[in-house]
Parts: C-alpha cells; structure tokens; sequence
C-alpha cells in the first residue's frame, strides 16, 4: 500500500490554503505526511502555521473533502505541533507563487523586499504600516521607492 500512501499526501498537500489561495498547504509545509492503515484508515497529519490561525478548521475540512472525493473514506486528521512550523518550511515554489501575487517573503532580517518594485529598504526603508494585514499570518507594509502598500508573510 505505499503508492496509495504516497497518493493520499500528495492529495492533501494538493489542498489550497483557504486564505492564500495562490499556494498550496503542501508548498506551505503545513501537511507533514499521511499513514494509511490496512482497514484504509488515512490518518493525514497537519502542522498549524500561526499558532491560532482561524484557517486551520477549514484546512481540516479541505483535506477531508479532497481526499474523499478520491475514495479515501475513513480520513483522520491530527495536528502536531512539534517539531514547530516555521517560514523556513515554505517551499520554493509557495515562495515563488505568493510573490506572484504581490505578497513577499519576510526576508532574512525580517524586512522584506517590495514585490513590487524589488526594493529592498536601502537607502530609504520599506515601513511596516501594521502588525496585520488581511490575515493573521501577513503584515502590511509601504515601500518608500515605489510608493505600493504591500503584504508580507511573518517571519518565524
Ligand atoms: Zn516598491
């Protein structure tokens, strides 16, 4: 059975985030894996991103329905929270594709670039507007060189 294991991670990790639509919670590093067991019981396991993150019932429910409408009946959802998830987990590709949408990495100091315009906060700063912008897990930013309000995931 370690193909269909291997076919029920990549179907979880397949799911678009509810909030982040562009991504995948496969290219957010949020699906850790998939077991079946052989009464076909799929157990998928999740690593939430921002501790509280309203997305994560949804995210449950998502990866149920994908998975169902593939066959797999009997699927379990567990939550780890250790090893903690991390921006490090983000793959290049979820990268790639939130910058596409104007939203931009946090970078390596925890400023980020204008997605923009590629300014990077030198000589005049990219400045955090706020703490929070249209999600829990983004922060709103203005760049100076090109004037654009812009979102950034959070660095951690
Ligand atoms: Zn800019």
């Amino acid at each position: 059975m370690t193909a269909t294991r291997a076919d029920a991670a990549a179907i979880a990790g397949a799911v678009p985030d509810p909030e982040l639509r562009v991504v995948t919670i496969g290219e957010l590093g949020i699906v850790r894996g998939a077991e079946q067991a052989e009464d076909g019981h799929v157990v998928v396991t999740i690593t939430p991103t921002y501790s509280g993150c309203p997305a994560m019932d949804a995210i449950r429910d998502d990866i149920r329905s994908a998975l169902a409408a593939a066959g797999y009946a009997d699927v379990e959802v567990k939550t780890v929270l250790s090893p903690a998830w991390s921006t490090d987990m983000i793959t290049e590709s979820g990268w790639a594709a939130l910058e596409r949408t104007g939203i931009a990495a946090p970078g390596p100091s925890g400023t980020p670039t204008c997605p923009r315009c590629g300014h990077q906060g030198r000589p005049t700063p990219v400045l955090q507007i706020s703490r929070y912008a249209s999600t829990p897990c983004q922060s709103l930013w203005s760049c100076r060189s090109c004037l654009e309000p812009f979102n950034a995931i959070k660095k951690l």
